[in-house]
């Protein structure tokens, strides 16, 4: 029997040891950000960042009398805390008679502590070589898409002055509470530039200088989208609660992450993940990437369009899904998904021998290939995995937040740098002039 998951995602909360790795983490953030919080003032920052920190990362859902357990915090501590953060506009907690209107038009059960609707808001950009959306993101993680583009928009020089125009125009409806812009992009990112990136154009680009956002308020972040959406499913998704996980995003490529406690690995340069760009299946013709073999040519949209016979016409990731529609009645489009699923499987069985996940996130094409062909990709991936492992092997656990993954990590970015003592003490923003 084996022990994949099913469908439906887990539940269950963050375990001990991943909240204990986010706390040392946080820890460490602080401690990096602030020097040792000595006066009493800096360990106030201090405790409203951990604070403001649990409540955005439990999606507004836990009660103050959790969130005060979780931190240790003593509970008339909590009670300043939660009132502080109320006072500046950070959390709304509703409370009482007073707020049982207030409370049936949101939805909230009182006693819980969540985001404040005239609160911060990060800005996210999906960007892709023919497509882009941007969106924003409130604390606790809940998401407005505000403009998507499809294809049409020219060449990739086009398509940022067009990015930087929407975000411009967000800026100017979230006036006063932006605190940053995240930007998942689909290349390799190195100190903020796309340092192998899909379209020609982009090559070497610095994402916030081209974006034309210097004065932007916060932060401008880069990273690539395959792993912000793995980072995306950690901390909201399939991954939530997984101690060391590994995510594949597969979309012409295939990118991915490994996670530990919710934090990514993302070497030394911040480009670590490129695993389609490993000789996992064992080919031996030559990948754009310049190396030879590698497992995207047998099991990303590049493979799927290979196997069916089909040239690359615009959207391949598009063309990808219709082959997968069609499997079922389609003989070839059946083939070359049988392929497509067995190389993923294979390359998914090699990872895990490597890395020891306790669990395999999937999206994009991934997940819709496992929908699609969940025995074959099983049969695959315990072909390639060692003996010791085949008894338990790491559950493989499609995505949960499907087309807005890389937007969440994206936004995830801007809150990391955000949710500090430094970055709360730059709260509530001046009042911004706009036309
Ligand atoms: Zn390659």
């Amino acid at each position: 029997m084996f022990l994949l998951a099913e469908r439906a995602p887990p539940t269950r909360r963050p375990g001990a040891a991943v909240r204990a790795a986010r706390r040392a983490w946080h820890d460490r953030t602080v401690r990096k950000d602030e020097g040792a919080a000595t006066t009493s003032a800096e360990l106030r920052a201090h405790n409203l960042a951990r604070l403001l920190r649990a409540i955005h990362d439990g999606g507004g859902r836990l009660t103050r009398a959790e969130l005060t357990r979780q931190l240790s915090l003593a509970r008339g501590t909590a009670t300043v805390l939660v009132r502080d953060l109320a006072g500046r506009r950070l959390i709304e907690e509703l409370s009482g008679m007073a707020d049982a209107t207030v409370q049936r038009t949101r939805g909230r059960p009182t006693g819980v502590p969540s985001s404040h609707p005239e609160g911060p808001v990060a800005l996210a950009v999906d960007l892709r070589d023919d497509s882009y959306t941007v969106a924003a993101f409130e604390l606790t993680g809940r998401c407005t898409v505000l403009h998507r583009q499809e294809r049409d928009a020219g060449s990739g020089a086009g398509v940022l002055s067009d990015v930087a125009e929407q975000l411009r125009a967000a800026g100017r409806r979230f006036a006063g509470r932006v605190v940053g812009v995240g930007v998942a992009v689909p290349s390799p990112v190195n100190g903020g530039a796309m340092v192998q990136p899909t379209l020609p154009d982009w090559q070497d680009i610095d994402v916030a200088a081209a974006l034309g956002l210097g004065h932007a308020p916060g932060p401008v972040l880069a990273g690539n989208d395959a792993t912000l959406a793995g980072l995306a499913e950690a901390r909201r998704g399939a991954l939530r609660g997984v101690s060391v996980a590994l995510h594949l995003h597969v979309a012409t490529g295939i990118g991915g992450v490994l996670l530990s406690g919710g934090l990514p690995a993302t070497g030394a340069h911040g480009s670590a993940g490129e695993f389609g760009h490993m000789p996992l299946t064992g080919g031996e013709e030559r990948c754009r990437c310049g190396c030879v073999g590698c497992w995207e040519l047998d099991a990303g949209a590049r493979g799927l369009l290979r196997a069916a016979g089909q040239a690359e016409q615009g959207d391949r990731v598009l063309q990808a899904e219709q082959i997968i529609a069609a499997a079922a009645t389609d003989r070839s489009a059946g083939r070359a998904l049988a392929h497509v699923a067995k190389a993923l499987g294979r390359g998914i069985g090699s990872l895990v021998n490597a890395l020891d996940p306790e669990a395999v996130g999937l999206s994009g094409l991934a997940a819709r290939v496992y929908d699609a062909a969940p025995d074959l990709v099983t049969a695959g991936y315990l072909s390639t995995l060692m003996r010791f492992r085949r008894d338990s092997p790491p559950a493989l656990l499609p995505s949960t937040l499907g087309g807005i993954s890389a937007l969440t990590g994206a936004s995830e970015l801007v809150f990391d740098a955000f949710l500090t003592a430094r970055g709360l003490g730059a709260w509530p923003a001046p009042e911004q002039k706009t036309a």
